[in-house]
């Protein structure tokens, strides 16, 4: 899991103009959502502005399962900021939904982590005003 020093402030993801409802629908809803495609059907994430798959501009948000596994993952030895403790791990979940999105985990050390660990969604609350989509362990 990742832990902060403290010692310096914690990097905040950059919320802009593609981006800001995903954060705003997570802040508010504490659930985690994602675009799809009115026209094809496709999940788009990392939020965008236009469909990957049919290039139509039709995208609406909503919710997913907040259930995945681990599709693959690092541990990091050095940090990429100071205001990480090392060892922490990335994960990159895969949702029931088929969508994949890079995070961590919120119950677990770096080496206790492997591919295909069933997980699920925790909305940690890191910024009075942003919080960031993390994951817990959970059962078959
Ligand atoms: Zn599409």
């Amino acid at each position: 899991m990742v832990q902060y020093t403290g010692k310096f402030p914690i990097p905040r993801p950059d919320v802009n103009e593609d981006t800001i409802e995903y954060w705003q629908l997570l802040q508010e809803t504490k659930q985690l959502h994602v675009q799809k495609c009115k026209n094809c059907g496709t999940y788009s994430h990392p939020p965008r502005p236009i469909c990957h798959h049919c290039r139509q501009y039709q995208l609406e948000w909503v919710p997913m399962s907040g259930k995945g596994t681990v599709y693959s993952y690092v541990i990091y030895h050095r940090s990429v900021h100071p205001g990480f403790e090392v060892p922490y791990e990335v994960v990159l979940v895969e949702l029931e939904e088929g969508v994949r999105i890079i995070s961590n985990m919120v119950d677990c050390e770096p080496d206790e982590v492997y591919i295909g660990m069933p997980v699920e969604v925790v909305v940690d609350q890191v910024f009075e005003d942003i919080a960031l989509p993390k994951f817990k362990r959970r059962e078959q």
